[in-house]
Formats: structure tokens, C-alpha cells, sequence
């Protein structure tokens, strides 16, 4: 069954795909993309772009192996893909029950090292930490994939920037459609909607519609450590601290984010620059590993992401008849679910089940 007219709103990664999957499941489909910006100019632009195999839920996880099938996929068959491989270790006090299940397939080390090396440091391995292997992980140019999967939609559907949506109305326009008002003027309308807005959730066009999901905007940060990152360089994840390094070989420069605790942010001021107290807690977090990392963390990248209550992503429609499905709300991994979340939503049209994630 052909879902019609879609607008998807919001050309992220996970709008990006979300009309990319669309056009390919129903090539009849009519497909508007919508941004307000340039596409994959929002959280996606920032991205530090890390997939790592693992979940904390059976949904989470297998909408993480879902995804890195399809990453797989778009790299074999378009060599020149922004998506890079990347030898991964995850550093935990965790149990190894729990980590094995969090993490797809991790190998303990036999013997734990006293220290690593990473970005040219010392890494501290306190006695009471293990050090897992985990194959499968990769990072991307998140803003340049979203260009590439945009262009790559242009011929088959319409892409529209730099056009805000300022009302969104489910069923106000006759019994069939979904309203659309936009910051040209013009209205329109269209048989359904993807709601994919990543952090801006208060947006006058549908903060009602939203508020019920309980979703909050959370501040992301991550600093960059100046030192010449290469193809072969290792990842470390620090489980305990949701935190990791990441040899950004692409831009020539280590990563490393931390867990921000800045709650409610909104995401039209946050992106002002790195504040003092991001810079002192990233530097406290890391400097329990690697003190001389630490002061080498002067610059970065400050945004936010959308968490969902329930830490899993979410794919709901926000009105009665289901003409208005949102997508996201992936807490700080949209990246690496994003193409998961497209299935789960595209799949939202097509009640038979054909094509989902699951
Ligand atoms: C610093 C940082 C590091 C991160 N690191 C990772 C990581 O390592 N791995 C990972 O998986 N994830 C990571 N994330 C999270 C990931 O980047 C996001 O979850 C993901 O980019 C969200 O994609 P999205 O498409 O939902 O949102 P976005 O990319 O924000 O896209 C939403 C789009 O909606 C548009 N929009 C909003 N309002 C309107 C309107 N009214 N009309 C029209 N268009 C509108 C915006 O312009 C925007 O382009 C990180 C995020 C940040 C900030």
C-alpha cells in the first residue's frame, strides 16, 4: 500500500534515511523533505559520529545490529562513503555477564595491562578494571553522509531547505491530510508526516503534539585533543563513565566525550561554545585515565541531542489515525540507530511488517 504524499520534517540522519528508505519500499510515494537549515546542519553536523555494537535493551541492541548491517552495506557498495572502521576496546568494573550482554561479542583480555597507550598518552588500567575487544565498531563524517544520502534522494523525491515548518496540523485540513504551514507562506497538504526534529522538540509547530512523549533536550559535548589521529589508531570506551576517545583520523585529530549533565537546553543557543564547566568536567573525567590527555583538551564541539524516557529511541505516532509518526528521540545515538529508526518508521505505513528492523 502506497503511503502517499509524505513530508518528512527534519533532514538529519535520521530524516535522511527515513526519505531514502521511503522512495526505495514505495517508489510511488511522493517524498518532501523539509529543513529548516541545510540538510544535516543540526545534531548531525556535530556528531562525533561513533558506532559501537552494543545496546542496553534487546530492542536497543538489535536495532544497533540492524544498523551496522546497513552501514556495512553502504560502505561496500559505495567504497567512498564517510564511514570509517575502527579497533575498539572498552575499558569497565562492570561484571563480565553484563558487559557480555551489552556489548555484541566482546573478548576479555587475559592479562589486564597496567596501562594503554592512545592519542600519543598513558591510559591508567586500574587493577579493578577489565579490558574487552569489540569488533564491529566504526565512526562517520556524519554531515557529510547526510549530504550524500540527500543527494541521492534529489531525483526521486523534493528537497526543500532553508524552509521552516511553522504549523503542523494531524486531520485539521479535511478528513484525509496533515496541514502544513511553512516560513515561505505557502500551506500545503500531505497524507502524512515523519517528524524527525532531532532536539528542536519545542517548536511551536508541534511542542504539543510532542509533550506527551516525556522527551527532554540534553546538552552533548565532546573536546578535541590535539594530536595526529591515524586509520590504525584504537578507540577506547570507558563504560563506567559513558565516555570514550576516538581517533578522528578523517579531520586529523583525537576525540573525546564525556556525559554532559545540562539538562532542558535549547537548541538555537547551546551551540554558543564551549563553556568553562565543560571544559573542567571533561577534563576531570579523563584526567582519571590519562592526566596528561586532560590538559590537552582545549577546544570542541557543544550541542544537544533529544533523550526519551525509557533510554530507547522512539517511533510513535502523535495522532489518532497515525498520519504523523516521530522518529527519534535517540539519547545521544542517533548516529548509530538512525538507520534502524528509518525501518522502524517507514515500517509504521506498512501494517503487514514488510521491511522492519525487527
Ligand atoms: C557533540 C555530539 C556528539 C555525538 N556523538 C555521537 C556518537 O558518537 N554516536 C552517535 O550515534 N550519536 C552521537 N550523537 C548524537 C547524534 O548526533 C544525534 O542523535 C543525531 O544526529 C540526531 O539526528 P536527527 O536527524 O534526529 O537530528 P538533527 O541532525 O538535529 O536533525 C534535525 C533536523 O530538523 C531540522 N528542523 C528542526 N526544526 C525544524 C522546523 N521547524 N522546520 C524544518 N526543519 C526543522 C533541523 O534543522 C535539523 O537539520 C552526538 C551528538 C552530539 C551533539
Amino acid at each position: 500500500m502506497t503511503p502517499g504524499t509524505v513530508a518528512v520534517i527534519g533532514g538529519g540522519i535520521i530524516g535522511a534515511l527515513v526519505a531514502r528508505r521511503l522512495l526505495d519500499r514505495h517508489p510511488d510515494a511522493g517524498v518532501l523533505l523539509l529543513d529548516q537549515d541545510v540538510v544535516g546542519g543540526g545534531a548531525s553536523r556535530r556528531s562525533a559520529g561513533l558506532h559501537f555494537p552494543r545496546g542496553a535493551s534487546p530492542r536497543v541492541r538489535r536495532m544497533s545490529a540492524y544498523s551496522q548491517d546497513f552501514y556495512e552495506r553502504l560502505r561496500t557498495e559505495r567504497p567512498a562513503t564517510p564511514i570509517y572502521p575502527v579497533a575498539m576496546s572498552v575499558l569497565s568494573r562492570a561484571a563480565p555477564t553484563e558487559l557480555a550482554t551489552v556489548y555484541a561479542r566482546p573478548v576479555r583480555r587475559e592479562s589486564t595491562p597496567a596501562v594503554l597507550t592512545a592519542c600519543g598518552a598513558e591510559v591508567r588500567v586500574g587493577r579493578d578494571i577489565s579490558v574487552w575487544d569489540v569488533a564491529g565498531a566504526q565512526y562517520a563524517d556524519v554531515h557529510r553522509l547526510v549530504q550524500t544520502l540527500v543527494t541521492e534522494v534529489r531525483p526521486r523525491g523534493t528537497v526543500r531547505e532553508g524552509v521552516r515548518v511553522t504549523a503542523l496540523d494531524p486531520g485539521g485540513r479535511g478528513a484525509y491530510g496533515v496541514g502544513l504551514s511553512l516560513s515561505t507562506g505557502e500551506r500545503l497538504t500531505v497524507d502524512r508526516v515523519v517528524l524527525a526534529p532531532g532536539p528542536w522538540l519545542s517548536a511551536p509547530a508541534w511542542a504539543a503534539l510532542v509533550a506527551p512523549l516525556g522527551v527532554r533536550v540534553k546538552k552533548v559535548v565532546a573536546l578535541h585533543v590535539d594530536h595526529r589521529a591515524t586509520g590504525t589508531d584504537r578507540a577506547l570506551v570507558f563504560h563506567d563513565e559513558d565516555a570514550f576517545l576516538l581517533p578522528l583520523a578523517y579531520r586529523g585529530h583525537w576525540l573525546f566525550s564525556y556525559t554532559s549533565p545540562d539538562w532542558d537546553v535549547d537548541p538555537d543557543r547551546v551551540a554558543a561554545g564551549l563553556g568553562a564547566e565543560d571544559v573542567e568536567r571533561a577534563r576531570a573525567c579523563l584526567g582519571r585515565y590519562a592526566p596528561a590527555l586532560a590538559e590537552r583538551c582545549t577546544s570542541g564541539r557543544v550541542f544537544c541531542d533529544a533523550y526519551s524516557p525509557t533510554g530507547q529511541p522512539l517511533v510513535c505516532p502523535l495522532d489518532p489515525e497515525r498520519r504523523v509518526v516521530f522518529a527519534g528521540a535517540a539519547n545521544g545515538s542517533g548516529y548509530r540507530l538512525a538507520p534502524a529508526i528509518a525501518a522502524e518508521a517507514v515500517q509504521s505505513f506498512d501494517p503487514s511488517g514488510n521491511g522492519s528492523s525487527r
